[in-house]
């Protein structure tokens, strides 16, 4: 079986654009793929966070992978910090890992920038390696995220084939040695529609855990009230009639598209449902259906979240099952470098 891995970090809540980019896509693959689903805590602490938060963030988090539908007897649910090959992979990694190429990645630019450069941790530039790691443990065939992790994906295949070539196969058979990769080269898995939900106040920037405001996005667990007023109160335009892929109405392209995906919809359906529609009639449109569609989630995130033993027990055996794997590649990795064996 093909291998899919994939997660979120445990900083903030879960909004919709984790689900539509990547949590609502992970429940197919489980049928047909060997999945596991983590949440990277070892992510979440790249930027200023509040210790007594993670735990319940990363606890929360896993409640709502089960809630949206990750089937654990089918996929494994573990946290990052539990399989300490993750950590360790990632040293190994960074002595293959040109900084060039860290210097040059959107996501560190962009945070960087917010976060004000004096105080930025190495870690945040160093990001990108941990998620290499996190995905060459599994020896991953497929990676499902959102838009915005395709350039760490792409710096992870460069990566996995640079190891490969500096210590495993490649070099080995140009040598006259017997070859065999030490990682497998992962593809990412980008939805065709939902890979970039944008914010509800900005529509060119993209909807974020770590936005200061709230207004800008969707909680998975917003409760009906809070998210009526946020689409009453998001950004629009004074254009009448909506339409998607109008460059200059990236508000009307976003809204329309959640619409869609939520409803269910075609695309075609849905331009044809609102072209002639004012952002009063839709927003309560769009409202409703969110609503609708995000109340049972939430119902099972009620249960789940109520009964920690269940979920103990569940992050206790992903991560007994994630940290086979991964200590058998880990392992690998030490010999393919050299090291002395334990
Ligand atoms: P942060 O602002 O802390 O980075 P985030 O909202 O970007 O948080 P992550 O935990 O970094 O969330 O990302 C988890 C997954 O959600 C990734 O697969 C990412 O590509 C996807 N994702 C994040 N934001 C969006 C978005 N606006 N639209 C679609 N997918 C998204
Ligand atoms: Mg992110």
């Amino acid at each position: 079986k093909k291998r899919v891995v994939s997660g979120v970090q445990p900083t903030g809540s879960i909004h919709l654009g984790n689900y539509l980019g990547a949590i609502k896509n992970w429940i197919p693959l489980q049928n047909t793929y060997d999945t596991l689903f983590f949440i990277v805590d070892l992510h979440a602490i790249t930027l200023p966070y509040e210790t007594q938060q993670l735990s319940r963030a990363t606890r929360d988090t896993a409640a709502i992978y089960l809630a949206c539908g990750v089937d654990t007897s089918k996929a494994s649910i573990f946290v990052q910090s539990h399989v300490r090959a993750h950590a360790e992979l990632m040293w190994l990694l960074s002595s293959a890992t040109p900084i060039g190429w860290l210097n040059k990645m959107i996501q560190f630019k962009e945070k960087s920038r917010k976060a004000g450069d004096e105080n930025v941790a190495v870690a945040l530039l160093t990001y990108p390696v941990l998620m290499a790691s996190d995905i060459l443990l599994y020896q991953s065939d497929f990676v499902p995220v959102g838009e915005d992790q395709k350039q760490h994906l792409e710096l992870t295949r460069e990566l996995a084939e640079r190891v490969n070539y500096l210590y495993g196969g490649r070099k080995l058979k140009k040598l006259g040695g017997r070859g065999g990769a030490i990682f497998k080269v992962p593809e990412p898995l980008i939805p065709p529609a939902g890979a970039r939900v944008m914010s509800l106040t900005d529509g060119l920037s993209k909807m974020s855990k770590s936005a200061p405001s709230d207004l800008s996005r969707i909680n998975l667990l917003d409760s009906k009230d809070v998210i009526a007023n946020k689409i009453k109160r998001c950004k629009t335009d004074s254009l009448s009639g909506l339409e998607f892929d109008n460059p200059e109405r990236p508000e009307c392209n976003n809204l329309l598209s959640v619409y869609q995906l939520i409803s269910g919809k075609t695309k075609e359906e849905v331009a044809q449902e609102c072209q002639n529609m004012n952002w009063g009639t839709f927003k309560v449109l769009l409202a409703d259906s969110l609503i609708d569609h995000l109340h049972p989630i939430q119902i099972r995130y009620e249960e789940i979240i109520s009964d920690s033993a269940y979920l103990d027990r569940v992050l206790a055996e992903g991560s007994k099952r994630a940290a086979d794997i991964a200590d058998a590649t880990l392992n690998n990795v030490y010999q393919a470098m050299g090291f002395l064996r334990r």
